[in-house]
């Protein structure tokens, strides 16, 4: 039974990889100051989750849902009209974002994103064969001049527009492959960026086959941290990643790294899972692996290229997705990781408020393995050549795509979740309407499963800090 007094508790959130350029934006919560006067907020998502339990949610201001206790909810009735906080429950109330202060803007207007993030393909070549790739593969690498010069044209740009932080992720192809080289590019990015004062962070995306020990000390040496795309169990995930050539086994190879090279060093990789039309009805499974090993992880949808048009049965219809997402958020429900997971639950989503649904043509770039900077991964055949000066965001600002904010995307401007959601891949939507200014061809799941997603982080308040 909840108390009888007021009781809040507000739910985390935590950043999580993906494979994209999601803008990882600061909490856009202003300290609540206890001066001025307040008012519910408009537009609260309201859920009961369990008997006493209420979760509400600012959808338009961002940050986690708050479970309230019904003496809470009276509490927060009473701001129907402009009141000042005159009680610590007051405070707590406007912490979560259930209560507005009157005047403030909503949404993500104060937001500027302080990341320059650079996918940074640093070879061609992979030993699987994964239908819904969308690198065109070969055998080519990028070599260490080019990985330098793209390191200080990286740099460049991000003192020429105020970044302060940079965030590498060193991609393929198998970029484990590579390993070397990117020890060899890190080296001399982390010198670089400690010269100038920009903070650098990076990451490796791969498809966890490709563990030698040294790559695994290296991770562990250098901090950089490890992505794993992980699309079933066993056969299932082996039908998804075939080798190069075809055949079973990329499964156990990848089980194998990680219980014998990463977690042993103290490695816990975000594991990527990408649902399609093949695998929708048994991702589940990759939930229950990823979660039973302690995992974070993140649910992406597969997202259509030239390089994979021709495999038809990797699309999907939206009720196929819904059907198979819930039971991978029922997965989620019976085994409620401590750990937040709300940012990695549903594609594109995150729950702090944003504007842009990813980072393209303001705070993104891709560095092919040529040398050449294009927009997105999903574009490595239309790149641009740069020099180590080269302003690289006004070298895409221009491209074919068109990253436009949500309020200016028709049918989104006035849904409740459009600064979760910020209308969906922008590359996606391109592709499949011919248009920019739209909404996510996956809007109707995004607007079946968002509430989903967050009960999913109040049921973890529950179990883990009320102990339910
Ligand atoms: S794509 Fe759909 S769910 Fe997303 S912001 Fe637009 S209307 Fe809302
Ligand atoms: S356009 Fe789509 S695929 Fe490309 S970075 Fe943005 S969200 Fe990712």
């Amino acid at each position: 039974m909840p108390p009888a007094t007021p009781h809040i508790l507000i739910g985390e959130t935590a950043a999580i990889s993906t494979d994209c350029a999601c803008p990882t934006p600061p909490p856009t919560a202003s300290p609540v100051r206890a001066a001025g006067l307040y008012q519910r907020a408009d537009g609260l998502h309201r859920d009961q989750i369990a008997p006493g339990w209420a979760l509400l949610c600012n959808t338009l201001a961002g940050g986690a849902p708050a479970l309230l206790s019904p003496a809470a909810e009276e509490r927060l009735a009473g701001f129907v009209g402009p009141r000042p906080l005159d009680h610590p429950d007051d405070l707590r109330l406007a912490e979560a974002r259930l209560l507005a202060q009157m005047g403030a803007p909503i949404g993500p207007v104060a937001v500027t994103v302080d990341t320059l993030t650079a996918w940074v393909h640093v070879t061609n070549a992979c030993n699987l064969e994964c239908p819904y790739c969308y690198v065109r593969k070969s055998s080519a690498q990028m070599n260490l001049s080019s990985g330098q010069r793209a390191i200080d044209a990286l740099i460049a740009t991000a003192l020429r527009r105020g970044f302060r932080r940079l965030k590498l992720k060193y991609a393929g192809g198998e970029a484990a492959l590579s390993y070397r080289l990117i020890g060899q590019i890190h080296a001399y990015a982390a010198d670089q960026a400690a010269q100038v004062g920009v903070e650098l962070e990076a990451v490796v995306l791969s498809n966890g086959t490709v563990m030698p020990a040294a790559f695994a000390d290296w991770l562990a040496a250098s901090g950089v941290r490890l992505m794993i795309s992980v699309d079933g169990v066993g056969a299932d995930h082996d039908r998804q990643r075939p080798w190069k050539g075809g055949g079973a086994g990329a499964f156990a190879a990848l089980e194998r790294s990680l219980v014998e090279r990463l977690l042993p060093r103290g490695i816990r990789p975000t594991v990527s899972i990408t649902i399609n039309g093949m695998n929708a009805q048994t991702a589940h499974a990759a939930v229950r692996w990823a979660i039973g090993h302690d995992l974070p992880f993140s649910l992406n949808f597969y997202r259509e290229s030239d390089a994979s048009a021709h495999y038809r049965e990797l699309r999907y219809e939206e009720q196929q997705i819904i059907v198979g997402m819930r039971a991978a958020y029922a997965v989620i429900a019976e085994l409620l990781p401590t750990r937040p997971f709300l940012d990695g639950l549903l594609d594109r989503v995150q729950a702090e408020a944003h504007g842009h649904a990813c980072g393209v043509g303001h705070s993104y770039v891709v560095i092919t393995h040529s040398g050449q900077v294009a927009q997105c991964q999903m574009e490595l055949d239309r790149a641009a050549p740069f020099g180590p000066e080269s302003d690289l965001i006004g070298l895409v600002a221009v491209g074919s795509i068109h990253n436009l904010p949500v309020d200016e995307r028709e049918g989104c401007r006035e849904c409740q979740w459009r600064y979760r959601c910020a209308g969906g891949c922008p590359a996606l939507t391109l592709r499949t309407t011919g248009r920019s200014d739209i909404r996510s061809p996956n809007c109707a799941i995004y607007q079946a499963l968002l509430p989903e997603a967050l009960r999913l982080e109040g049921l973890r308040m529950l179990r883990h800090r009320l102990a339910m």
